[in-house]
């Protein structure tokens, strides 16, 4: 059987209703060949699908692989959590390692759960790293040769942000390099939206991949016009950002309705300083009647999920989000128009994952990023030259400078859909005819 048709019944098995796209199927082709694969694919492609159809592809390819398992390394709970809802919905058995800091906890439900894993119950599993190094049970997981026979592949989801968090708070990302030694063989498949060219070049020896191949796109996002706004100069660090989140509330109070659904990123300090001036301005309010919603890895569950959940309509009540950066990732409701950087993040990744919330319809939308002198100053801990750049230049286009940085350049767009820079050019060309009528 060919391997086009292999795939073809693979993703027909998990969804009947769709054809693979050629990025994907170029993926899977370098799996069934037995390739480590890093797959660069923009916000919205559907690089996800990938590792949701390899379990289907796994039972066609090598039908005498009983209980084949796709182990998946995932950066956070969020992004588990939904990933395991969309399986369970595909009927694909799913779970997640726990991760327990007291380990004397642990009880013999675990030692079942962890049983049930070794046996192959759970066609896709995933995992913190911290939970696969550096406990007892994924230390069990690990050299057990049952399980580590059973794993057809090892995949790496988010492996953008493997590098900067493994040198920072979470170490246990530096020892992913040690998994292709106990996974001898097995294909490796690490994900992004959004590697840089300098990232893609660093990428196989972190994760310790074997000359693997590379399937990706370019990221523009031509939907999505870019601005760029310097802040108001030598105010008060709070008053800064008040300008920033009280026109946005400001104009929400007036006319929610017809606000247009926005994300707006900010630090947590400022954000808790947004909300209670929206409580000011709108009374109080719960998630169940309000307008606007404050999103946080740490908010109350019930609250995040109320918040998704009503950003998944087509007309969500819900038209203001305020957030840290988290929701940058796995976080993805289809009617955001406008993404707005009270502050600009630390990378042009992180900044491109997140501007990617925007426009998921293929509507028009706006990212904004609002920045000064303090927020790009170099002595800011992680911060990397290239958004340094992207704030500090004044002379080229926005999107060039972006899609630079990952490799490609922009493709044909009008200058007043393209940037804050083209567009402005626009004008000056436009008064400059004015003048001589
Ligand atoms: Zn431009």
């Amino acid at each position: 059987m060919s391997n086009s048709k292999l795939i073809f019944d693979a993703v027909h098995d998990y969804n009947a209703s769709i054809d693979p796209k050629p990025k994907q199927i170029e993926a899977f082709e370098y799996f069934l060949a037995g390739k480590d694969v890093i797959v660069n694919l923009p916000v919205g492609y559907g690089k996800s699908l990938i590792y949701h159809v390899l379990p289907k592809l796994v039972q066609r390819a090598t039908p005498d692989l009983e209980k084949p398992v796709v182990l998946t390394i995932s950066p956070l709970n969020i992004i588990q959590t939904e990933q395991i809802d969309i399986l369970k919905r595909h009927n694909i058995s799913a779970c997640s390692l726990p991760y327990l800091d007291n380990e004397e906890s642990l009880d013999s439900d675990l030692n079942q759960f962890n049983h049930s894993i070794v046996n192959g119950d759970f066609a896709v599993v995933f995992s913190h790293p911290e939970a696969l190094l550096n406990t007892s049970k994924g230390q069990e997981l690990l050299t057990s040769c049952s399980f580590i026979h059973r794993v057809a592949a090892l995949v790496i989801d988010e492996c953008h942000i493997v590098e900067t968090w493994g040198e920072e708070f979470r170490t246990a990302f530096k020892k992913l390099k040690t998994l292709p030694a106990v996974f001898e063989n097995k294909p490796i498949l690490a994900l992004s939206g959004t590697l840089t060219v300098g990232q893609l070049k660093k990428l196989p020896e972190i994760l310790g991949m074997k000359n693997p191949a590379i399937v990706q796109e370019s990221p523009d996002r031509q939907n999505i016009f870019l601005q760029k706004i310097e802040k108001v100069k030598g105010q008060d660090i709070c008053e800064i950002y008040e300008e920033v989140f009280k026109k946005e509330c400001d104009n929400l109070k007036q006319s929610p309705m017809s606000y247009p659904v926005t994300l707006l990123f900010m630090p947590l300090f400022y954000i808790s300083q947004a909300a209670a001036y929206l409580q000011h301005i709108f009374g109080k309010a719960d998630i169940t009647n309000s307008y606007y919603a404050v999103l946080y890895s740490r908010q109350d569950k019930a609250v995040i999920q109320a918040t998704v959940t009503d950003l998944q309509s087509d007309n969500p009540r819900i038209r203001l989000v305020l957030t840290s950066s988290v929701a940058g990732m796995g976080f993805d409701p289809p009617c955001v128009t406008r993404v707005i950087h009270a502050k600009p993040p630390r990378t042009l990744s992180q900044y491109l994952q997140e501007i990617g919330r925007a426009g998921r319809r293929g509507q028009k939308a706006t990212a904004t990023l609002y920045y000064n002198n303090r927020d790009i100053a170099k002595n800011i801990p992680g911060i990397e030259d290239d958004i340094l750049q992207y704030c500090k230049t004044d002379d080229k286009c926005l999107r060039e400078i972006l899609l630079g940085n990952f490799g490609f350049s922009k493709t044909q767009i009008s200058n007043e859909e393209c940037c804050s820079y083209c567009a402005t050019k626009e004008l000056d060309i436009a008064g400059l005819f004015d003048d001589t009528l």
